[in-house]
């Protein structure tokens, strides 16, 4: 039973309700009132710095550093999303001027602009108790649009997300905005998640969490009366690729760092690396014993929750009964150990794609070695693989027709490709895409990091000769 009050679907009617009647003043609002609230909420998440990550690593075991640090990407994507407002990305139009005769050359004066969609319910992240939560990026970039937000707590981190709600709303208030801008509900998703998307206000959400639970809230989403458009952030194996050239180059430096990347977070991020394809043969040998010391060296944390510390053991044990795949790391934790242990396993590429249950995700700190001969081996291992946020290419400095191939294999399945580093780590910036084919992304032609994300909550919409008034506007919806 939560200490929290658990929403209704009472509840539920009464927050979308607040939300419409403020989206109703706020969709109009100006560079500055946006943008004042963004760094206004930012402010507010570094004032109450010292409580917030106590409240956070009571809650999510995920330490103090990660959380500090994850509080500085909070508010610096707020700031960002404030300062993209100030430099006029929500209010981009396309200006089209009447030309005279007949169609198809002639045409009317049209002006393309964009319109905030309206309410957006948005769903917490397990994983990120700040940076995917109630001020997160999908609420950051949502406010910036110019829409009102309510969030579905996530059952992981409820006292962290009432405190937050709790900040937010005396900023909105302190401001003079409306209060409903951002609602909280809390609650089953079966149920209170459920009649938030179902709810006939909402025009859009935003998730991140599981394939199961993201395609269950998409189908209430499109079963609606009028489906709405659901950003889902689901699951993704992150394939790393190790080229000859890059273990010959640096390959006790990549093992190195690839065990680092496989156990931060204790392995609960979206982008953690689940799939290593290396070359059969000794470096490839020596690159995968290197790996296997590194992560029995490597130090782990509780995961986030029970349920996610259950799902780890039985993806891995699903995997180990798996007859061709060989173990290399998986010594269990002791009944008395919090934390779990570094999974690390390794077959060939042959029995890989006959076995289907390898290619799905386990989250936590687990990955599967595949050795691969030659590129149309990886070819086929990406394909099998499927829809993934990341792609990692290690050693395709030359623009030789293999790494060409591999290349367009890797752009085929994947939101992002890396040439060097770690998946883990996702940057808030302009060009960042973080998104990808299902399952990694519901819209594969969005992002939920960095400032495209703003487009998700943009709706075009073309002003045919409209009157002098409203194109003085430039772009300000009325
Ligand atoms: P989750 O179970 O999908 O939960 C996320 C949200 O969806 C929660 O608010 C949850 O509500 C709701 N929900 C879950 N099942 C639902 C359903 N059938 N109908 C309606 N709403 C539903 O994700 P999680 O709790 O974060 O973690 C569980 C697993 O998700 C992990 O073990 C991992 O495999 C995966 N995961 C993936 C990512 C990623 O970025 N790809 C991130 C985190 C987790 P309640 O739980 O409150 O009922």
């Amino acid at each position: 039973m939560s200490q929290y009050p658990q929403s209704t679907v009472a509840d539920v009617d009464t927050a979308v309700r607040a939300a419409h009647a403020a989206f109703q003043s706020f969709s109009s609002s100006g560079v500055e009132t946006r943008a004042t609230l963004l760094r206004g909420l930012a402010q507010a998440l570094e004032v109450q710095r010292e409580r917030l990550v106590v409240l956070a690593d009571a809650e999510t075991h995920l330490g103090p550093a990660r959380l500090n640090g994850e509080l500085d990407r909070t508010a610096f994507q707020l700031r960002g999303f404030a300062t993209r407002v100030e430099q006029g990305a929500a209010f981009v139009f396309e200006d089209d001027p009447a030309v005279a005769g007949a169609p198809p050359v002639g045409h009317p004066h049209l002006v393309r602009v964009r319109v905030p969609v309206g309410p957006v319910a948005m769903f917490s992240a397990s994983n990120f108790p700040f940076a995917f939560s109630v001020l997160g990026g999908d609420t950051a970039s949502a406010l910036a649009a110019g829409c009102s937000v309510v969030v579905k707590a996530h059952s992981g981190h409820q006292g962290l997300s009432h405190t937050v709600a709790g900040l937010a709303r005396e900023v909105i208030a302190a401001q003079g905005l409306p209060a409903g801008l951002l609602g909280l509900v809390d609650g089953p998703g079966s149920q209170i998640g459920v009649a938030l998307v179902e709810h006939p206000l909402i025009q859009a959400a935003a998730f991140t969490g599981s394939v199961r639970g993201g395609l269950a809230l998409e189908s209430a989403a499109r079963a609606r009366k009028q489906p709405i458009p659901f950003y889902g952030e689901l699951g993704s194996v992150n394939p790393v690729i190790a080229l000859p050239a890059a273990l010959a180059a640096k390959g006790v430096e990549l093992a190195q760092g690839l065990a680092g990347s496989i156990t931060m977070g204790t392995g609960q991020f979206c982008t953690s690396p689940g799939i290593v394809l290396v070359p059969a043969g000794e470096a490839g040998d020596a690159f995968v014993a290197q790996l296997a010391d590194a992560l029995r060296g490597a130090k782990t944390h509780e995961m986030l929750t029970p349920q996610m510390r259950k799902g780890f053991d039985q993806g891995c044990a699903q995997w180990a009964a798996e007859s061709t795949l060989q173990a290399l790391v998986a010594e269990q934790a002791a009944a008395t150990e919090s934390a779990p242990r570094p999974y690390l396993a390794q077959i060939d590429a042959r029995g890989f794609l006959a076995a289907h249950q390898l290619h799905e995700e386990v989250f936590g700190p687990a990955a599967i070695i595949v050795r691969v001969a030659g590129t149309a081996q990886v070819i086929e291992v990406l394909d099998a693989v499927g829809g993934s946020l990341t792609v990692t290419v290690w050693g395709a400095e030359s623009p030789s027709e293999d790494n060409v191939a591999l290349v367009r294999a890797a752009t085929r399945i994947a939101g992002r490709v890396l040439f060097a580093g770690f998946p883990t780590g996702v940057a808030v910036s302009a060009a960042q895409h973080h998104g990808g084919p299902f399952p990694s992304s519901t819209v594969p032609f969005t992002t939920s990091v960095g400032y495209a994300a703003l487009d998700r909550f943009l709706r075009p919409v073309a002003l045919q000769d409209a009157p002098a008034w409203l194109l003085d506007r430039k772009g300000v919806p009325a």
